[in-house]
């Protein structure tokens, strides 16, 4: 038998092991936590709340994925019309505020709406970065109070040193007749590129891939440590050592390279340019579900500790006990911009504080549930390092014979339905070498 050797047991790794299967191959799959479904786990905690690791919701439009997940959970899942805000100096505004500026101070919308129609008249200029897409997108007014301000509290690089290639549809360029529409009118034409999505009934997010983890000759609670790509071994913190015809990798680039033996200087030193979030969770439970008419909250203000809120007892009522409620808090920080000093409990209190300033926590509420989490990898940031860095970290990669996958392999800002295909497109190609190594079949 030749072996298929899958590091990490997220969307990825799991995407690997369903594309291994439908060749009759079954991975031996290593990941260093205790549970699979690496950043899509979800924990149910004594309190009887349900929070994801970090909010998760599956807003893919690839029929094929879509219908994957249902399987996995037997269709037992809620469809919502996603409801997405802002908050900003005590405004509520829909999302995105561009297209919603109904409500804000007069002097604000009048200064973004000249300096928008200013821009659009003015001789096209080179778009060097982010920050100048944002002028040229905006206006500088409205760069400069929302998506400048929001870059420095989420993607934490300055936006002058951010590429463009992240972008996508992520920020929405309206025309003026949908920012004058929103500016007049609270209720804006504007759809979101997400507009439903789906959540399982029960478990949390993690349950979309409860049906792929028999996939996998699953060994959790192995930690990485040593990659031997000449031996063909990998080996653990438990002392355990493997050999491996074929290896797929959904380990952050930035961990897994120094592990490598033999890699050159000039790799490691590239890997080590490739910046990324580290993103401190805080969940509360309160006693009252009435909290928010939004399923995620954007926010903007530097004097608010969190960038981005989310109420996981609005996915599925079983997130939460009846009656009660419950709020993610996501505060940014990232090793090469902004370094997380302290312990992530440090920050429960100051966003429980912070609940209160935006009058999301009433001081009448009980707060029936707190805790803290981290995660060390949560979103790449597209700096201007970031793509130089990449070729010559995956450059390496193929050259020794890793198969890299998911967010962290690939290095990019993807969702969960594509760091699944990720993980089916590293599997797809070892396909050929896990052949040669096994003439008589698997
Ligand atoms: C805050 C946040 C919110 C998000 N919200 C959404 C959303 O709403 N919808 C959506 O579709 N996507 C969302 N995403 C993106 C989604 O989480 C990712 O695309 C997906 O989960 C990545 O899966 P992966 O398998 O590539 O990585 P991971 O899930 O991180 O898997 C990597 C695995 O490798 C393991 N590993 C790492 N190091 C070692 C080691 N040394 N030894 C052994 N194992 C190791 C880890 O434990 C982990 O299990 C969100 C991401 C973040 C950060």
């Amino acid at each position: 038998m030749s072996s298929v050797v899958v590091l990490g047991t997220g969307m990825a790794g799991l995407g690997a092991a369903y594309r291994l299967s439908q060749d009759g191959v079954l991975p031996r799959m290593y990941d260093k936590n205790a549970a699979f479904g690496g950043q899509t786990r979800s924990f149910r905690y004594d309190t009887g709340f349900t929070f994801d690791l970090g909010p998760h919701i599956s807003f893919t439009k690839d029929a094929r994925i879509q219908a994957l997940f249902a399987d996995s959970v037997g269709d037992e899942y809620e469809t919502l019309q996603v409801r997405l805000n802002n908050h900003w100096h005590g405004h509520w505004p829909r999302h995105p505020v561009q297209a919603n500026l109904h409500g804000l101070p007069e002097d604000v919308i009048i200064k973004v709406i000249a300096d928008f129609v200013e821009e659009r008249q003015a001789p096209e200029r080179p778009i060097n970065n982010y920050h100048d897409w944002l002028l040229a997108s905006f206006g500088r007014t409205f760069a400069e109070l929302f998506p400048l301000q929001y870059t420095r509290k989420y993607h934490l690089a300055p936006a002058e040193n951010m590429s463009t290639d992240w972008l996508g549809p992520r920020v929405y360029r309206p025309s003026l007749e949908e920012v004058l529409q929103g500016a007049l009118s609270p209720a804006s034409t504007h759809e979101h590129y997400i507009t439903h999505f789906r959540y399982p009934r029960r478990g949390g997010f993690v349950s979309f891939l409860q049906k792929f983890a028999p996939l996998g000759d699953m060994r959790l609670q192995h930690e990485l440590v040593a990659v031997d790509p000449h031996a063909r071994q990998v080996s653990f913190a438990n002392g355990h050592v493997t050999g491996y015809d074929a290896l797929i990798s959904s380990v952050p680039l930035p961990s897994l390279v120094p592990m490598i033996k033999g890699v050159p200087d000039n790799v490691v030193e590239a890997s080590r340019r490739l910046a990324c979030s580290t993103c401190v969770l805080v969940n509360v439970g309160v006693d009252r579900t009435d909290l928010s008419p939004a399923h995620v909250t954007y926010v903007y203000d530097d004097d608010v500790c969190f960038t981005r809120l989310s109420f996981p007892h609005m996915l599925s009522p079983d997130n939460a006990p009846e009656g009660a409620g419950s709020i993610q808090a996501e505060v940014y920080f990232s090793p090469k911009y902004k370094p997380l000093t302290g312990t992530p409990e440090d920050w429960i209190e100051p966003v429980i504080r912070d609940l209160r300033r935006v009058g999301l926590v009433r001081e009448s509420d009980t707060i029936l549930h707190r805790n803290a989490v981290v995660l060390p990898y949560a979103n790449v940031i597209f700096d201007l390092d970031r793509s130089a860095a990449l070729a010559i970290v995956h450059d390496y990669l193929d050259d020794i014979g890793i198969a890299y996958c998911g967010r962290y392999g690939e290095w990019g800002y993807m969702w969960t339905d594509e760091s699944f295909r990720s993980g089916e497109a590293a599997a797809q190609k070892v396909l050929p070498s896990v052949r040669r190594a096994s003439p008589n079949g698997f």
